[in-house]
């Protein structure tokens, strides 16, 4: 066999570049290391003989396992050793660059030229504004950067949590999840998880005694799920319950034979939980609220939240000094990537992208970014996979590949990035520091001294 030397263009720079072997494998670049990506590569590293570059946005990998998945649920965040095991075992075919922003550092043109198939996998991360006068107010956040910042989200704003009311509008488990952390921190419980030190101390010092967390619709649309909804009515030293109307509370009662198993275990969870909240730290569910306007004091932080009771069609104001909104997110498609009507990657099926006939590389979306902001990794797992089989079949017949990856790319405009080996150097050192306090980890939240500006 042969190398050979090519010259191709790649962005506005011309490379000479020495090819892989004409018998080289086919390259896949994958956009994004949450679980889409990372499940589809361990279904097509094993079906295939793909060499596989992995960019990730962020310093470090996974995603919303790492920045999204509760603290205090550490053991949905196991599914990280299972990509670990795909790694360490397939060191000569699989890299990855973190800190890279597929985008920005490398536009998607340049990753089609470079490679023969692009797996698009880099979620869904903008949250949907709330949208209302006054909600640029001071301590106005959505879920999902109070979620990253206790997560450990690098350089994400630090919320003032001396607010005794907290209102948070959103009937899904982000919101769950919000007041679950709010209301167990000052309980010292969050220690063992794994929320950086110098924000789990911020979180420990919450002063918050009622929190409110209001839906849109009646309690039989809420999308929690059993688990996070029995966590909170479990929390001790707080009194939570659904405080509904008799006509909601009967018609949830009268629903229940028709439910099927998972809705009805939810439902007579929500029934049992009913009732008017009492005592010192309370967290009150409310329903047909719409939030209608934010209201701030003079320097600008919220202090009311204005709603109006579709069920009474009246409108009511409720203290507020923290004020969360999670009421979805918004899919951002990539410059250059096919765009439909409703604003998503343009989908030709249900895993390949409606690419142009000229796209030198063969593109597929998968998760969230694909199909929108909704399921569990699970649902995510089951879509990566029957992606990989996709890519694994298209390519059945490839022999060779002159792709050229983006090494040099990279190197030019040296993006700094952080390679496996230095995830796996923070991995440790995260871990060795975690153990000093009895913690899983102690998460980083600057990563400059790991970061490399060259490939070899
Ligand atoms: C707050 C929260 C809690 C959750 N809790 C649970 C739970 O307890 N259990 C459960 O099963 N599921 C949970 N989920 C759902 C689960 O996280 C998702 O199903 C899953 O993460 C979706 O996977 P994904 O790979 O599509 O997206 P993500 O996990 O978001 O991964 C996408 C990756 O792409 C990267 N990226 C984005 N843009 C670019 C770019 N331009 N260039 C390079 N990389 C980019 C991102 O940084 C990210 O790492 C939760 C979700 C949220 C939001």
């Amino acid at each position: 066999m042969f190398a050979k030397v090519l010259m191709r263009r790649i962005g506005n720079i011309q490379f000479t570049y020495k090819t892989r072997k004409l018998s080289s494998k086919p390259r896949l670049a994958i956009v994004g290391s949450g679980p889409a990506g990372m499940f589809a590569c361990n279904g097509l590293l094993r079906k295939s003989n793909f060499l596989v570059d992995v960019f990730e946005y962020s310093p470090v990998p996974f995603g919303l396992v790492r920045y999204g998945v509760a603290p205090d649920h550490q053991e949905v965040k196991n599914v990280i050793n299972t990509f670990d095991a795909m790694f360490e075992k397939n060191r000569e075919r699989l890299r990855l660059y973190c800190n890279v922003k597929i985008g920005q550092d490398i536009t998607f043109d340049e990753l089609t030229r470079g490679y023969d198939a692009v797996l698009l996998a880099y979620g869904s991360y903008k949250a949907r504004k709330l949208g209302v006068p006054g909600c640029a107010s001071k301590n106005v956040i959505s879920g999902s950067d109070f979620v990253g910042w206790y997560n450990g989200v690098p350089n994400a704003p630090t919320p003032d949590l001396s607010a005794s009311n907290v209102v948070i509008v959103g009937n899904g488990n982000v919101a769950l999840d919000c007041a679950r952390v709010l209301s167990t921190a000052s309980s010292g419980s969050l220690r063992i998880s794994d929320i950086p030190d110098e924000r789990l101390s911020v979180l420990e010092k919450t002063a918050t005694k009622d929190i409110k967390i209001l839906g849109r619709r009646g309690p039989e649309n809420v999308s929690f799920t059993i688990k996070e909804l029995r966590e909170q009515f479990k929390i001790q030293e707080w009194d939570s319950k659904l405080e509904i109307s008799e006509t909601d509370l009967k018609n949830l009662i009268e629903s229940l034979p028709k439910l099927e198993r998972k809705k009805k275990r939810l439902t007579e969870v929500l029934v049992k939980n009913t009732g008017t909240t009492s005592g010192l730290r309370q967290c009150h569910f409310l329903f047909h609220r719409v939030p209608k306007e934010v209201v701030a004091d003079s320097n600008g932080m919220v202090r009311e939240l204005v709603v109006e009771n579709t069920e009474t069609s009246k409108t009511e104001t409720f203290p507020c000094e923290l004020l969360i909104y999670s009421i979805g997110y918004e899919t951002l498609v990539l410059d250059g990537v096919p765009q439909n009507e409703n604003k998503m990657i343009d989908m030709k099926d249900h895993c390949r992208v409606n690419i142009n006939a000229e796209c030198p590389a063969h593109v597929y979306a998968t998760g969230w970014c694909a199909h929108g902001p909704r399921g569990v990794i699970v649902d995510t797992q089951q879509q990566s996979s029957f992606v990989a089989d996709q890519i694994a079949s298209d390519f059945i017949h490839t022999r060779h590949s002159i792709a050229p990856g983006v090494d040099l790319v990279l190197n030019e405009r040296k993006v700094p990035f952080i390679s496996w080996d230095a995830w796996k150097m923070i991995d440790q050192q995260e871990r060795d520091q975690g153990k000093l306090s009895g913690k899983i980890r102690e998460k980083f939240t600057t990563f400059e001294k790991f970061l490399s500006k060259r490939l070899e």
